[in-house]
């Protein structure tokens, strides 16, 4: 069966943990699936772990493994069982009325049932500088990039659990942390906020902003120009490395206007479920979960999502 040529039983669009093991359990349920990995994330297809380095926390890998290689084998094992993929982004979609329709660099497919599982991608500041000096010592992930920056002093932007995390994680390879928050109160949880502030390498500066990353001209960072939001005086903070952690967007801009979304932007589903407002389109991973957004937990709403799917389909007569 070519691709896009006939009516598709399922759709998977995105391939990180949620789409692929969609994939996989939508094969293995003779539904032959297509999948569209598309490039959000770093211009490369498989999601944020592409973009990972050690993945300690999935079971099954008491060694740990490389988030590509591990999307390697969640997509290898998505194939071994007849998953079709094509590598584009969706640019429009029309979930009005059924088949459903998905296009992509121009190419129409249609689905009887539709698994969105585009993800989530972090936040940026918006500074010229940061985009500058992206991978040049600014970066979203202290679990991928932490390691170039050993004996270093480190700032992390941000007071939510994810500025925690990163922060402390930091903090045991490098010489000193500075957390930059624009409030005088954490938004993290108590217990983390707590290992944050009593770590004898973590300062914080509170009430503070990010005006500029330095030093563009040099093409690596050497400092943050901050201002305090109370008094609006300037100061530099020496440092080498800056970690952006000021929370992820989910992946909906083909989305809007289609379903229900929650006050970040994130897809409403069902409570306990994965079905949206729309029958026989279904969310799972980060783009329906701010919450957990971990690998385990969206191959776990991918499983659910592929499962659905099958029933859905049982259900009005189209598997
Ligand atoms: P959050 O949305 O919780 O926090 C984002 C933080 O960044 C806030 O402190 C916010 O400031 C700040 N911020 C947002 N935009 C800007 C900006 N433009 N400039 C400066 N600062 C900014 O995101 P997280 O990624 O931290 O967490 C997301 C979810 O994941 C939460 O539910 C969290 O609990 C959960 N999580 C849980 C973990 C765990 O339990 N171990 C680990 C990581 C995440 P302000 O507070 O002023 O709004």
């Amino acid at each position: 069966m070519g691709i896009g040529s006939s009516m598709e039983k399922v759709i998977i669009i995105g391939s990180g943990p949620a789409g692929l093991t969609a994939a996989i359990y939508a094969a293995r349920a003779n539904l032959q699936p297509l999948c569209i990995e598309g490039l959000i994330i770093g211009g490369i297809p498989g999601g944020q772990l592409m973009i990972t380095t050690d993945v300690e926390n999935y079971p099954g890998f008491p060694d740990g493994v490389e988030g590509p290689a591990m999307m390697k084998l969640f997509r290898d094992q998505a194939l071994r069982f007849g998953t079709r993929i094509i590598t584009q982004d969706v640019d429009r979609v029309d979930f009005s009325e059924r088949p459903y329709k998905v296009w992509a660099d121009g190419q129409e497919y249609q689905g009887h049932s539709i698994v969105i599982a585009t993800g989530a991608k972090a936040k940026w500041l918006g500074l010229e500088s940061e985009q500058a000096l992206m991978n040049m010592g600014v970066s979203a992930c202290a679990t991928c990039d932490g390691f170039f920056f050993r004996d270093q002093d480190v700032c992390v932007v941000g007071g939510g659990d994810t500025a925690m995390e990163e922060a402390l994680y930091l903090a045991n390879l490098c010489k000193s942390v500075t957390i930059i928050h624009r409030r005088d109160e954490f938004r993290a949880s108590k217990i983390m906020q707590k290992r944050a502030i009593e770590h004898a390498k973590i300062n914080v500066a509170w009430n503070t902003v990010v005006e500029e990353i330095l030093d563009v001209s040099k093409g690596e960072v050497t400092a943050v120009r901050v201002s305090d939001t109370q008094n609006g005086d300037e100061r530099l903070i020496e440092c080498q490395g800056v970690f952006i952690a000021i929370g992820h967007k989910p992946n909906t801009e083909v989305f809007q206007g289609m379903f229900e979304f929650d006050g970040l932007g994130y897809i409403i589903t069902k409570p306990d479920t994965v079905e949206t407002d729309i029958p026989g389109v279904f969310a799972c991973g980060d783009v329906q979960d701010h919450q957990w957004r971990q690998a385990v937990t969206a191959a776990g709403t991918g499983c659910m999502a592929a499962l659905s799917a099958e029933r859905w389909l049982g259900h009005e007569g189209l598997n």
